[in-house]
């Protein structure tokens, strides 16, 4: 429990001094009653004596008889009683009478009047001093007590004065403990709900958090006032927030999600629910709300966010995919009803849409994507995929140029799951860096394997965008190949031809680094991404792979042939090697052998095969170069 120490020396300081003030009060209040009822005290016994004595003495007693006579009731509780005849002292009594002569008595009370309290100092010592005169009689009477407030009395002051601060301390150490309880109670309330809120808000945005989401939608859904209750949920994605968290880093997305949680709450109605659930995703519950409603509010939050989006100077494009769930319609339980509008958001990703509501006959491919996505990243650490690969063959000497390794998920449900459906799961969900680096250390182990026995080729490994935006490619790379004693040329990296579009400057820098090192960098499904073919020379490019699309209806396109033709041209112009990937039958390798490809890769060497069969294949493999200049001559069909 960390209390804040300046609000409790605060609170200290200002009950120290009040009370210290309080204690001065109660301090001069206890004394000053003692005082005044002393002298009260003293007047009353003084005119106690003057009355006593005066019958004596007029009868005729001796003065010091008739003072004794009637002072002794009294002298008790008075110090000095003494009796003077005009100027003399002429008999005195009490306890400390003997102990002062009466000469020196005399010089003391030389000063004191009638009924005037004095103080007077007699033989050194101070005194009180009440003086009365007697009816009638030329005699004076005088009373001395020792004076309390002199210094002398201190023993008495300061038993006084430590009782009166003893009272002080316990009341202000009750003070400060009464305060010091209710400051820690408070601080302990407030540690309670913030933790509270903690539990139940999401810490960036400091909207509620899924948690607290789903209890508002059970207390919605439950809720006995209106039987006919009707909601609807939105899950609600930004798009492309991956590659904006990827390029521009944790700070700017967060400020991303800040302003589009801003936004969203701003653009719905004031009794929505609105919650963030991690990443980029967003829910919301919209109250009373039917489908007609809903689409009507989807729409307007749509247009409201479909604008630039200012983050630290820089204007992003920012906008969102919604799937939508309705109560009671899709679902009664707020589980479900989160699900449902889960998968609806999917379902609009995987359509380009911009809102779906739920439909269950699309459900089932969408419930298995969701649940490959959630499991991608142990079916890694479990050691669930396996690597595959497809020789590539140099269509000059019939060798074996190469290796491709190509990746498959052993799923112990679905069985084996190719890539092209789990590498975007990957993608969207980060798990693409411990995938890329997985299939690089298995290919580089199984490399070395083929090199100790003297198979001296290289191996290709795909690298997606998102390998590119991270770091640690490059120095993993580099450790790879140290620690497996390969030489950095006979790795290939394949990046495709639309990642590098995404982001030129950026990729240039990092396929540069890369090519530093001496790894080669290819690039893969050459011709889809209608890009300018001019910025292959911004690029360290050593190798080309024309798109199987191309490739495999070449026999029969004339189109297609031309592309591959002037691709195969370009690349050698800029001093690239050629692949071509698809190869299916003799007669398209052949074609592609008068083209001037330097490499052919397709099922008609070999389908991709595991590890053990790939062993075979190579180790039976028997060379046939084809003939460039003759196939030129014979056989080359001019149009489809
Ligand atoms: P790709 O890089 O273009 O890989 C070639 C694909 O073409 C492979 O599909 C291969 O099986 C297929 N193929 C090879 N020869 C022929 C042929 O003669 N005819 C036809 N019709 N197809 C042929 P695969 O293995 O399903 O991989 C599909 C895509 O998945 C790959 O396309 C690649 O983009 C991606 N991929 C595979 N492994 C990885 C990986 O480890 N990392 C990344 N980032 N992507 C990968
Ligand atoms: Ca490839
Ligand atoms: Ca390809």
């Amino acid at each position: 429990m960390r209390i804040s120490t300046q609000l409790l020396a605060g609170i200290v300081g200002i009950t120290l001094i009040s009370q210290i003030t309080f204690g001065l009060i109660v301090y001069w209040a206890v004394v000053d009653v003692e005082q005044s009822h002393l002298r009260q005290l003293l007047q009353q016994r003084t005119d106690e004596v003057t009355q006593s004595v005066a019958i004596p003495l007029a009868t005729g007693t001796p003065a010091s008889q008739a003072l004794e006579q009637s002072g002794g009731h009294f002298a008790p509780s008075v110090d000095v009683l003494a009796l003077l005849d005009g100027q003399d002292v002429i008999a005195t009594v009490g306890p400390r009478a003997r102990q002062i002569d009466k000469k020196t008595l005399h010089a003391g009370l030389k000063q004191t009047t009638e009924h005037s309290m004095q103080h007077v100092i007699i033989d050194g010592m101070p005194f009180l001093s009440v003086s009365r005169r007697i009816t009638g009689l030329p005699y004076q009477l005088v009373s001395l007590q020792r004076d309390h407030t002199n210094k002398d009395n201190l023993g008495n002051r300061l038993g006084s004065r430590l009782v009166a601060f003893a009272i002080v301390i316990i009341w202000f150490a009750v003070w400060v403990a009464l305060l010091l309880a209710s400051v820690i109670t408070r601080k302990l309330e407030e540690k309670n709900t913030t933790l509270r809120h903690q539990v139940t808000h999401d810490m960036l945005t400091g909207l509620p958090n899924r948690a607290l989401l789903y209890q508002q939608l059970e207390q919605a859904i439950t809720s006995p006032d209106d039987i006919d209750t009707k909601l609807a949920v939105l899950a609600i994605g930004i798009n492309h927030f991956m590659e904006i968290n990827d390029t521009l880093g944790h700070d700017l997305s967060d400020q991303l999600l800040l302003e589009m949680g801003g936004r969203i709450s701003q653009a719905l109605p004031e009794d929505a629910l609105i919650s963030r659930l991690g990443g980029d995703k967003f829910a919301v519950v919209l109250m009373n709300a039917d489908q007609e409603f809903a689409e009507h509010h989807i729409r307007q939050l749509l247009a409201s966010t479909d604008t630039r989006v200012p983050v630290n100077q820089i204007e992003l494009e920012v906008g969102l995919t919604i799937g939508a769930a309705l109560y009671p319609k899709h679902a009664t339980t707020a589980d479900a009803l989160l699900r449902y509008a889960d998968i609806a958001l999917q379902q609009s990703r995987d359509h380009c849409v911009d809102f779906i509501f739920y439909d269950g006959g699309r459900d089932n491919h969408s419930v298995r994507r969701l649940k490959l996505g959630a499991e991608l990243s142990n079916a890694i650490k479990r050691g669930q995929l396996t690597a595959f690969y497809q020789p590539k063959v140099s269509m000059a000497s019939g060798a074996i140029s190469g290796l491709e390794a190509l990746v498959r998920w052993e799923h112990p449900e679905y069985g084996l799951i190719p890539p092209d459906e789990f590498i975007p799961l990957a993608e969207q969900t980060g798990s693409i860096r411990e995938l890329t680096a997985w299939v690089l250390e298995e290919s580089l182990l199984f490399l070395r394997r083929l090199h100790l026995r003297g198979v001296h080729i290289n191996v290709a490994v795909n690298i997606s965008t998102h390998n590119l935006r991270d770091d640690r490619l490059k120095p993993f790379i580099e450790e790879l190949l140290q620690r497996t004693g390969i030489a950095s040329h006979y790795l290939y990296l394949e990046v495709t031809e639309t990642v590098m579009m995404q982001d030129i400057d950026h990729a240039r820098n990092v396929l540069s680094s890369l090519h530093d090192l001496g790894v080669k960098i290819s690039i893969d499904d050459f011709g889809t991404g209608f890009s300018s073919l001019a910025y292959l020379n911004r690029l360290p490019v050593d190798e080309i792979k024309v798109d199987r699309s191309f490739v495999m209806p070449m026999l029969e396109q004339h189109n297609e042939r031309a592309i591959v033709m002037s691709i195969i041209e370009l690349a050698h112009a800029l001093g690239c090697s050629v692949v071509a990937e698809g190869v299916e039958d003799q007669a398209t390798l052949e074609l592609l052998g008068t083209m001037g490809c330097d490499i052919a890769q397709g099922y008609l060497l070999t389908r991709p095969c595991p590890v053990n069969e790939i062993e075979r294949w190579i180790d039976d493999y028997q060379p046939k170069p084809v003939q460039r200049e003759q196939l030129r001559l014979t056989k080359v069909p001019d149009s489809a």
